[in-house]
């Protein structure tokens, strides 16, 4: 699949071709990406933008979450922002200033050091900052929207600039801003508060995901949106599909809104298990079930 032959930009971060994606994807399914590219930093980014023939079709990667690649892979380039000059995170002007490729999970050790508070919900949700700022990630009765102040965004062109939180046209488990715009750094807002404080939050939130979630399986958070005034999961329930299967691919016994892969399922397997959900709690409830997840790059409907 891979064509060599893309005349993509030299730069100074590393490309790969016919990347498998599934190794990026906490689903671990996902064909090929054509071009992957890991630039070494916002500038060599930039260059990359600048560069780049204007057809070439590009997504940006975060930590992979959220998503369901499809089995036939990426068309176009991925790119990946990771590594140190990706992942810093620091104390600025009263906000807390995170790099697009940090994870979430890292900013545990962030907040208990400088005693910060009101960001503890954002420490559970797998994925990076990037991530979570697109898909307004939240738990816990607080999200993203709640919490961002402004971020940096690179455009299409390879233009940087700095847009506030009411840009970015948050809204439940999604944004709406330009789909060519790559987030590049994001300034939290938070409060003061004490170690004891967080750790016991940190903690019961973490505890509250062992009980009621699945833990140690491929999966990527809720597969459906709850729909207003409903909870995805009693649909599912009352609908009588919460034990399908198909090949590899079934719905969590422990949170039927998760879907888990056993390790052998295959994107199309997913997508299908998910399809006849869908159908059936439309025709048993009348309630259309929008998929949370996020499904990318050829396939089933493709
Ligand atoms: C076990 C588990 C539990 C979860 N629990 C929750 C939860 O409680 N709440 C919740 O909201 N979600 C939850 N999720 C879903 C997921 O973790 C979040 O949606 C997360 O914010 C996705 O971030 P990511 O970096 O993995 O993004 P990805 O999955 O890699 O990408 C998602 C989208 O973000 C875009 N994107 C990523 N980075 C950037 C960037 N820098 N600039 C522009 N666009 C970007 C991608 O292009 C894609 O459109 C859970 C997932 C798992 C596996």
């Amino acid at each position: 699949m891979a064509n060599k032959n893309l005349h993509l930009p030299a730069i100074r971060g590393q490309y790969k071709y016919n990347e498998p994606m599934k190794n990026y994807t906490w689903l671990n399914v996902g064909g090929p990406a054509e071009v992957m590219f890991f630039p070494q930093d916002i500038k060599d980014l930039q260059k990359f933008m600048r560069e780049k023939p204007q057809d070439t079709d590009v997504f940006v990667l975060g930590g992979g979450s959220n998503l369901l690649v499809r089995d036939q892979g990426i068309h176009g380039v991925v790119i990946k922002m990771s590594g140190p000059e990706f992942s810093r995170c620091v104390v600025e002007d009263g906000f807390l200033c995170c790099d697009a490729g940090m994870k979430n999970f890292n900013l545990k050790d962030v907040l208990l050091k400088n005693q910060i508070g009101g960001l503890e919900f954002l420490c559970s949700i797998p994925g990076s900052i990037g991530g979570a700022v697109k898909g307004n990630a939240g738990c816990f009765g607080s999200s993203m929207s709640d919490v961002t102040d402004r971020v940096s965004v690179m455009d299409g062109a390879g233009n940087i600039f700095t847009v506030s939180s009411d840009q970015l046209g948050f809204d439940y488990r999604q944004s709406h801003f330009p789909s060519d715009w790559i987030i590049l750094k994001v300034w939290l807002k938070y409060e003061k508060s004490t170690v004891a404080d967080i750790q016991n939050k940190i903690d019961a939130q973490r505890q509250y995901r062992l009980d009621h979630q699945p833990q140690g399986i491929r999966t990527a958070g809720s597969t459906f949106k709850n729909p207003q005034g409903f909870r995805a999961w009693e649909l599912i329930q009352k609908s009588g599909v919460a034990q399908l299967k198909v090949g590899g691919a079934k719905m969590s016994d422990k949170h039927c809104n998760f879907i888990e892969n056993d390790g052998t399922a295959s994107a199309a397997e997913i997508e299908s298990l998910c399809d006849q959900i869908i159908w059936t709690v439309k025709e048993k409830t009348g309630v259309c079930l929008e998929w949370e997840i996020q499904r990318i790059g050829e396939g089933k409907d493709n």
